[in-house]
C-alpha cells in the first residue's frame, strides 16, 4: 500500500486536522451573494491514495462549488464518527521504491518542470513515519483542453506566468493574453476554447454534460452536483467577469466566432459544479495516478495534460500566494473561493481540504494551514 503504516499515518493526520479546527482566521467570501451564506466553521479533508486508500475527515462529505460556493448542511455527529475511518483499501501490492529513487522518478519522469519540487519540505510527506516509499474547475478544463487540442494550440491563446496579482484583476500580460488558465481571464479564455476548438457543432448543454461528465470520470464515478442558486448568483453578480471578458475580445484573445455570452455561462457553469472533499480528493488521485483513476482504473488523461496542468498549479494555483506556498509546501495545488484546496502528491495522493472563510488573498486560511503542517 502506498500509505503505510495506516494508523499512524490517520492518527497524525486527524490531530493536524483538529489543531487547524480551532483557526478562526479569515472571512466567508461576499463579492458573489451565494457565497456570503455559507457557514465559516465547515471543515472538512480527504487523502484518496493512488492505489485507493481513502480517508476522510470532518465536513469531508459536505457539498460545495468547484469555484464557489453554498450553505453547508448542519453537520451530524454521528456521520462524522462514522466517516472519520479508512474507507476502501484495494491492490494490496507495496511498490518498493526507495524514496530516493521515488524523487529520481518523480523528478525525470513526472515533474520535469518542477524547479521547487522539494521532499524535504512536502509537509504532507513528513508525517509518515514508514521506511517504504509511497508514491498522490480551473486546471480541469484546462487539462481538458490540453488532452484534446494539445499544449501548443492551447498556449496560443494563455500563458504560463504568474500574473502577480488577483485572480480577477483587470490586466493581460505583455502580449495580450491572459497570464495563465488558473486566474479568471485564463479559465474564460479556456471556455471559449472548450465551446469553440472541441467539436464546436456541440451545443451549450452538451457542453456542459462534457465538461462535468469528464470531471465525473476523474473523481472516479462518484457523481458531482451543480449549484443553480450559485450559478445564477454568478451571472448576476459577474460584471467583473464580463468586463475581463470584454477587455479580452478587444484584443482578439478568443478563437473565432466566440459568443461572450455562451462561454461566460459556460465558466459559471463550471464553477457552479459541486463537489466533496471525498470526491475531490480521488480527482486529486487520478493526477497524482499519472490520470489513471485509482478507483476505476480508467484512464482519463494523457500524462503530458496531467504534467501541464501539474505544473500550472505548482507555479499558479494558489492565487498570489502561490511562490510562498510552492516554497513552503512545494506541491501543486489549487485553491478556490468556495473555500476548497486541492493537492496533489504525485506519485502518492491527492488531497482536498475545504472550509470557506478566505485569507486576504482569496485562500481558505484553514486548508493553508492544514497543507503547511503549523
Ligand atoms: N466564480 C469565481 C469568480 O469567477 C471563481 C473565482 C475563484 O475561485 N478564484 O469570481
Amino acid at each position: 500500500l502506498t500509505i503505510a503504516p495506516v494508523d499512524e499515518f490517520c492518527s497524525r493526520t486527524r490531530a493536524i486536522f483538529e489543531r487547524c479546527g480551532s483557526n478562526r482566521d479569515g472571512a466567508v467570501a461576499t463579492y458573489i451573494p451565494q457565497l456570503a451564506v455559507m457557514d465559516a466553521n465547515s471543515w472538512g479533508a480527504a487523502v484518496c491514495s493512488v492505489d485507493g486508500q481513502r480517508f476522510s475527515l470532518g465536513d469531508a462529505g459536505l457539498p460545495f462549488t468547484l469555484q464557489s460556493i453554498r450553505r453547508a448542511a448542519p453537520r451530524d455527529p454521528e456521520w462524522v464518527k462514522k466517516n472519520n475511518t479508512i474507507k476502501k483499501r484495494v491492490r494490496v501490492q507495496p511498490k518498493k521504491y526507495k524514496i530516493a529513487e521515488w524523487v529520481e522518478a518523480a523528478r525525470n519522469r513526472f515533474c520535469t518542470s518542477y524547479t521547487t519540487f522539494n521532499v524535504e519540505r512536502n509537509s504532507l510527506y513528513l508525517p509518515f513515519p514508514s521506511k517504504r516509499a509511497r508514491r498522490r474547475s480551473k486546471p480541469l478544463t484546462y487539462a481538458l483542453c490540453l488532452e484534446h487540442l494539445g499544449a501548443d494550440v492551447v498556449h496560443r491563446f494563455v500563458g504560463q506566468e504568474p500574473s502577480g496579482r488577483n485572480f480577477n484583476e483587470l490586466v493581460l500580460d505583455d502580449n495580450n493574453r491572459p497570464h495563465n488558465p488558473m486566474v479568471n481571464s485564463g479559465a474564460i479564455v479556456v471556455c471559449s476554447m472548450l465551446k469553440q476548438l472541441l467539436q464546436p457543432e456541440m451545443s451549450s448543454a452538451q457542453k456542459f454534460e462534457l465538461t462535468l461528465n469528464f470531471i465525473q470520470r476523474m473523481a472516479g464515478g462518484e457523481k458531482l452536483g451543480f449549484n443553480n442558486a450559485v450559478f445564477v448568483s454568478e451571472r448576476d453578480a459577474g460584471d467583473r467577469n464580463y468586463a475581463l471578458a470584454f477587455l479580452m475580445r478587444e484584443h482578439n484573445c478568443y478563437p473565432q466566432r466566440t459568443r461572450l455570452r455562451s462561454i461566460m455561462d459556460l465558466y459559471f457553469q463550471c464553477c457552479s459544479m459541486e463537489c466533496t472533499c471525498d470526491s475531490l480528493a480521488v480527482v486529486g488521485a487520478t493526477l497524482a495516478n499519472r490520470g489513471v483513476c485509482p478507483l476505476t482504473e480508467e484512464r482519463v488523461l494523457g500524462e503530458e495534460a496531467v504534467r501541464d496542468a501539474l505544473s500550472l498549479m505548482q507555479s499558479c494555483g494558489m492565487y498570489d500566494y502561490s511562490g510562498q506556498f510552492a516554497f513552503k509546501v512545494g506541491i501543486p495545488a489549487k485553491s478556490g473561493v468556495s473555500g476548497g484546496i486541492l493537492a496533489v502528491v504525485p506519485n502518492v495522493l491527492g488531497l482536498a481540504c475545504w472550509c470557506p472563510a478566505l485569507d486576504k488573498l482569496g485562500n481558505s486560511a484553514r486548508a493553508v494551514q492544514f497543507c503547511e503542517v503549523r
